[in-house]
């Protein structure tokens, strides 16, 4: 009962996720926990969004979550990412968007805040990608471990004292003197070069997260992105996970 897996950036990528629920499960995880961009990019967003409805599980909202489900300018995105809001705002229900729409921005969940981009400003969708946004970031943090993604590379940023450590570490032993801000890097759409799911379990008995990676047939996501007529640049990311 103590695990709890805890994922973002699914980006419609049903095969991935499905795998990471398996993982978790297998893992002995019980809860799970979305922060954020259920949808965008991927072929599958209904699928996903049915998913993570069945899997009756917190969820926040993300930047592509709130402009496929709002009539929102889209200009400041790039060409891909543009043609695939554009894609998914016609591949989803009324309803899909209706529940997208509805997320909030952050949750508690315990001792732990949760949030797409950064608890200061969630709606700006700002990116914490070095030790200097991170220091930033966890001045508004008031709770000794907040989980974030939006970045899709994973993640843990220690504040000890004044300094801001990054830990190289795939088990994070929490320290309860300190203050943790740890993303879990991206379900559907890695970019730290792994192109295998990322995820992590947060054991609250234990005090440890542990970030893990699952495989996936990435070939047959990349061929469903070329065949719904997705960008051909939206399937080779996949593979070259940048
Ligand atoms: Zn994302």
């Amino acid at each position: 009962m103590s695990k709890i897996a805890i994922f973002s950036d699914v980006h419609a990528n049903l095969p991935a996720l499905e795998l990471v629920i398996e993982d978790a499960t297998e893992q002995g995880v019980t809860r799970f926990a979305c922060l954020g961009d259920v949808v965008g990019y991927g072929p599958y967003p209904s699928d996903c969004v049915t998913r993570i409805q069945e899997l009756n599980c917190i969820c926040i909202k993300g930047n592509h979550d709130e402009y496929i489900s709002a009539d929102k300018n889209l200009d400041d995105f790039n060409e891909q990412a543009q043609a695939s809001l554009e894609w998914s705002r016609k591949n989803l229900s009324d309803s899909q968007k209706d529940w997208l729409a509805s997320l909030p921005y952050t949750r508690r969940l315990g001792r732990q805040m949760l949030v797409h981009a950064t608890l200061d400003k969630p709606e700006a969708w700002d990116y914490v990608r070095n030790s200097f946004d991170a220091a930033i970031a966890m001045k508004t943090q008031n709770t000794p471990i907040c989980f974030y993604g939006h970045t899709h590379v994973p993640i843990s940023y220690e504040l000890n004292g004044n300094k801001v450590n990054v830990l190289p570490e795939k088990v994070v032993n929490i320290d309860p003197n300190n203050k943790y801000l740890i993303n879990c890097g991206s379900v559907g759409q890695p970019r730290d070069g792994e192109p295998k799911a990322s995820y992590i379990i947060y054991d609250r008995l234990e005090q440890t997260v542990s970030f893990r990676r699952v495989a996936y047939d990435i070939q047959s996501v990349a061929d469903e992105i070329r065949s719904v007529g997705l960008p051909e640049k939206l399937a080779d990311r996949l593979i070259t996970a940048c």
